[in-house]
């Protein structure tokens, strides 16, 4: 037995570390800053792309019913295969674009970016390469680094569209294993047409993901109908934007069984909780009231380009809840007058492709009239 009470002291013969050595962050990270846009809380909100209408009061006790519901099992793990939400993300997504779709063709995730993210893991990694068509979703190639995939992106046309030939002369140069496109692109609000989905999908032995973040908002048809043809094409979707649950942070995905699958290797055990589940479900089932707001953010989207056009500034023809408008010899300092007056936008004028513009998106109309009336004294 031993009877030793003296606390420990160092290992003889080793070294001892001083304790306030550096951190031993990898290489890759070092010097990085966190993705974000500024968050204003007394501004008037346009620089996230969120819908602006909170749930009702009716919705608002529907959930606080389901999510009580939830509690009172909290002391179990979750269905880790969050099956019932799975069935009826691919009821709704059957609806709104009329493909048969089981619930072994829908993965959902905390938000599409964990979704993406567990793409990157399942499919990327170290050795391989994502390529992306700039200026778009900054987090794309953010992702690919988290999770040591190599990024590669090629420029978009002057006027941020993408050719069938574009694409595929990328892919055939790149041989990635993960190709993104974004319809309608963040932040350009362009279209990618569904002939060219397919020629990457045609050309591509790695996946190609359609991130479709902003797809209720948009006329052109989605890249759902495209997925029995293609097994290898994975679109993602999110209930941040116009089904206005950013806060309960759900994002889906729906591809072939074989890619989902392939996301429960990486996917954390539960990864989705009980009051995320049970939030998700109540907001799908009053889907009509959710999109109701569609069409009028929609509207204020273009009053906001014919006003804006009127006054003689360019805007990219959008089929998003959001406008990319410009050019500015100066974007950021437009952003801070805006902001000074109380209007919050988002200034992309940093990223590739996008110097001298900036973006906004369509609020309520009080929110459109207080940016419209402050952009009119910045640019006086
Ligand atoms: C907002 C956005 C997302 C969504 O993010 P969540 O994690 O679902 O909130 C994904 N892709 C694009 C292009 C976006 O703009």
């Amino acid at each position: 037995m031993s009877t030793r009470t003296d606390l420990p002291g160092p290992v003889a013969g080793s070294a001892e570390v001083p304790q306030d050595a550096p951190l031993p962050l990898r290489d890759d990270l070092v010097g990085r800053t966190p993705y974000g846009a500024p968050q204003v809380h007394d501004a008037v909100q346009l620089n996230v792309n969120e819908n602006p209408y909170p749930p009702s009061e009716s919705l608002v006790a529907d959930l606080g019913a389901a999510v009580a519901e939830a509690a009172r099992t909290l002391n179990r793990y979750p269905d880790r295969e969050a099956t019932a939400l799975r069935t009826e993300l691919a009821a709704y997504l059957s609806r709104r674009t009329g493909v048969p779709l089981g619930v072994e063709q829908v993965w959902a995730a905390n938000g599409s970016n964990e979704v993406l993210q567990q793409v990157c893991q399942a499919f990327g990694g170290p050795g391989r390469v994502a390529l992306g068509f700039e200026p778009s979703y900054s987090m794309h190639p953010i992702l690919a680094s988290g999770t040591s995939t190599g990024w590669v992106s090629e420029r978009r046309a002057e006027d941020f569209t993408l050719s069938a030939e574009q694409v595929v002369t990328a892919v055939e140069r790149h041989a990635p294993s993960i190709t993104f496109l974004t319809s309608p692109n963040n932040p350009t609000g362009t279209v990618v047409p569904l002939e060219v989905v397919e020629a990457v999908c045609r050309a591509s032995t790695g996946v190609v993901v359609v991130d479709e973040a902003y797809a209720e908002f948009a006329a052109s048809p989605s890249a759902v109908t495209l997925l029995e043809r293609h097994p290898r094409l994975l679109v993602t979707r999110t209930m941040s934007k116009a089904f206005a649950l950013a806060g309960a942070r759900v994002g889906y995905l729906a591809s072939s069984p074989a890619v989902i699958d392939a996301l429960r290797l990486v996917r954390l055990p539960y990864h989705l909780s009980a009051l995320t589940q049970a939030a998700a479900r109540v907001a799908l089932a009053h889907a009509d009231e959710l999109l109701g707001t569609v069409a009028a953010v929609c509207e204020q989207r273009d009053h906001i380009v014919d006003v804006l056009r009127a006054a003689g500034l360019q805007v990219v023809p959008t089929e998003a809840n959001f406008l990319l408008f410009g050019p500015f010899d100066d974007p950021p300092a437009v952003w801070q007058a805006l902001l000074d007056r109380g209007v919050l936008v988002r200034d992309v004028s940093s990223g590739p492709g996008l110097a001298g513009w900036l973006r906004v998106n369509a609020g309520t109309p009080d929110e459109t009239t207080s940016f419209l009336n402050a952009l009119r004294e910045v640019i006086r």
